[in-house]
């Protein structure tokens, strides 16, 4: 094939140790700031749309502090996506694919452009610190990138055999029109990737960001705009779940529904899109990734400092607000003192408060997520986990959602704080007998996301490859950070339906194939 892209690399991120690269970004800070506050419209076929109705995003470091207003959609707004959505559709499926394509690597390079200013806005909106806000916006930049030129190489017809006075071919299409319900974590990635997928092979969709993080889901239309994609085909609806979630997946015109967030909502919209609707004509079709309880193994064989360092990383990066975080330490035995010491200490060390200071953990995204967090701390002393660090049942600074980094040693296996999802800096530790204990303990959940091992041991690495059952391994590193087009991430069981987000198959998930024959 042509090369018409120079080759795929992933975006490196800024080294800031630098006190100069932290100077000026916090002078990038200051100007945000001072466009913090006001108010955002839909924007549904090209047009922006204002509505009488708001939901406020506010930092969830400084909750007195407004990032913007954004616009609730009601029933007429999907009405009004539908439409343009589906006009949209009937030009956009018959672009050559390289066209669409290039417009994703026109949006990267806007959002390269324009990339500290984004990162600025989700250190606002979503309390992320500097390395985080840029990764994030990194990793945009790479779905983009990516997803350009993978959709190349579905343009062509698909290999078949050839038989005698025929021809055959068979090639791939757009399904159609599709909802896009991305999570507040990953404000921009997850949002842009799961848009951008779709939509590079001729799809054309309506996104729903979540209410916590609206803001950022309005600066991704202005880069759209701004790359220059045809009115109608992304289509932006802010507003209330209750007022959009369901009806927008009950919807009979949605063709797809592409969804990153919890693994309630993702029940919830499989249940719901697989009952077939008055009027419509086709299946919808469901990528639903979800949650995790992600695991670490440490074994006798390991290089402490390594297993320390990923464990300190992996759990309280974004305040452990990641579906990859290590919320579980496991750690056999015969290390388990010498390990578990050395985790608490350096995790002693980490700095909590806000994340325009930059801090190592800064606040969780709302009230509703703190209450959760700060219930499951309590779960943990009620089933008698010794608390090692942290635990503290009240906010750890003021003014917004800030709780400490909290350890819990000694967890039972099937302990609440083991078992379900927390999403916060919490972890649970379990001490295991040897390494075959500790694998069969990492297995024992609904989740399936992500894992790790630490450990200098051939064989144990060649076990768990096999046996430890996730979507993503990671040996002898931090459990957290995958790369688009490097590391293909989803998990299985219930974190989701396997659809490996930045990897060489996702973008066939919203593909059908056409056989047509004829006979000379
Ligand atoms: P969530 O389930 O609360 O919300 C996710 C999205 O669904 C949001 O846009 C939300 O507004 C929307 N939503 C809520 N109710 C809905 C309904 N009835 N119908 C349709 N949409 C609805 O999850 P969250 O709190 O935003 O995100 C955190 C979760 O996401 C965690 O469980 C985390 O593990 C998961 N996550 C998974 C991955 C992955 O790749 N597997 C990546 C990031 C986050």
């Amino acid at each position: 094939m042509r090369q018409i892209f120079e080759p795929y690399e992933a975006t490196k991120y800024s080294d800031w140790s630098d006190p100069e690269l932290q100077k000026s970004f916090r002078e990038t800070l200051r100007e945000v700031e001072g466009q913090l506050g006001q108010d955002y419209p839909l924007v549904i076929g090209g047009e922006k749309i204002t509505t009488d109705t708001f939901i406020t995003s506010v930092d969830p470091g400084k909750t007195d502090r407004v990032v913007g207003r954004a616009a609730a959609g009601k029933a007429e707004h999907i009405e009004m996506a539908f439409e343009a959505a589906q006009e949209a559709f009937q030009e956009w499926k018959n672009w050559p694919m390289h066209d669409r394509a290039r417009l994703l690597v026109r949006l990267a390079a806007v959002m390269r452009r324009r990339k500290r200013e984004l990162a600025a806005w989700e250190v606002f909106e979503a309390a992320k610190n500097y390395l985080e806000a840029e990764a994030d916006v990194a990793e945009a930049i790479d779905f983009c990138e990516y997803y350009a030129r993978q959709s190349l190489k579905l343009a062509d017809y698909v290999e078949t055999h050839p038989f005698p006075g025929e021809e055959n071919s068979t090639f791939y299409q757009p399904i159609g029109t599709g909802v896009v319900i991305p999570p507040w974590n990953f404000l921009l990635a997850i949002l842009t990737g799961t848009v951008v997928g779709p939509v590079v092979v001729g799809n054309t969709v309506i996104v729903k960001p979540s209410p916590s993080t609206p803001i950022i889901a309005y600066k991704f239309m202005e880069l759209v705009e701004e790359a220059g994609f045809p009115p109608g085909v992304i289509n932006l609806l802010t507003g209330e779940d209750a007022d959009l979630g369901d009806a927008l997946v009950d919807d009979p015109r949605t063709r797809f529904i592409n969804f990153t967030g919890s693994r309630a909502t993702g029940e919830r919209i499989i249940e719901r899109a697989s009952k077939v609707q008055p009027r419509q004509k086709y299946l919808k079709k469901v990528m639903a990734e979800m949650g995790g309880k992600d695991a670490l193994i440490v074994d006798e064989t390991a290089d402490l400092d390594v297993a320390v360092e990923a464990a300190v990383a992996g759990a309280f990066g974004f305040q452990g607000q990641k579906c990859s975080a290590m919320s579980r330490l496991i750690v056999v035995d015969e290390v388990y003192d010498e390990m578990v010491g050395r985790f608490v200490e350096e995790t002693r060390k980490l700095s909590v408060g806000p994340a325009e200071e930059d801090h190592n953990v800064a606040a969780v995204i709302n009230e509703k997520q703190f209450n959760k967090i700060i219930d499951y701390i309590r779960k943990g002393k009620e089933e008698g986990g010794k608390v090692l660090l942290g635990g503290s049942e009240e906010a750890a600074a003021e003014g917004g959602y800030y709780i400490e980094p909290t350890i819990f040693g000694d967890v039972e296996p099937n302990a609440t704080i083991a078992q379900e999802e927390i999403f916060g800096p919490v972890v649970a530790v379990i001490r295991a007998r040897d390494f075959d204990h500790a694998l069969e303990i990492a297995n024992d959940t609904d989740y399936a996301l992500t894992g790790g091992l630490i450990s200098r041991s051939r064989e144990r690495i060649m076990q768990a490859t096999r046996d430890f059952e996730v979507g993503n391994l990671y040996i002898n590193r931090k459990i957290t950070g995958s790369l688009v087009g490097i590391q293909p991430f989803g998990g299985t069981r219930f974190s989701g339906t396997n659809s490996k987000a930045g990897g060489p198959d996702y973008l066939r998930l919203f593909m059908e194939a056409k056989t047509i024959t004829e006979r000379f």
